[in-house]
């Protein structure tokens, strides 16, 4: 049994397994790589949603922060609004 996305997913699409007795939430499965939460994950899945929701709805363009490290440049540049790393993909720029 080999999960080989289990490690990037962020469980979004995680479903409340409830009890047919009392309604309570006891646990959540995520779709997506098979696996069991914790009830509290609920929680941690509220923020999850509303920050994918924010950054879905957010374009970005105002308030990027760069992260720059000595002598690296820039390595990180977070959007101030939502959060979402916006580093830009530097394939094929290994120049010195
Ligand atoms: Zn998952
Ligand atoms: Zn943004």
């Amino acid at each position: 049994m080999t999960t080989t996305t289990r490690a990037l997913c962020r469980h979004a699409d995680a479903l409340p397994v409830e009890s047919a007795v009392t309604g309570d939430t006891l646990a959540y499965l995520c779709p997506a790589c098979d696996t069991q939460l914790p009830a509290s994950f609920g929680a941690e899945l509220e923020q999850l949603r509303a920050r994918i929701a924010r950054q879905d709805a957010c374009d970005h363009n105002r308030e990027v922060s760069d992260i720059t490290v000595w002598g690296a440049g820039v390595v990180a540049s977070l959007c101030q609004d939502c959060g979402k790393n916006m580093t830009p993909c530097t394939a094929g720029g290994s120049d010195r």
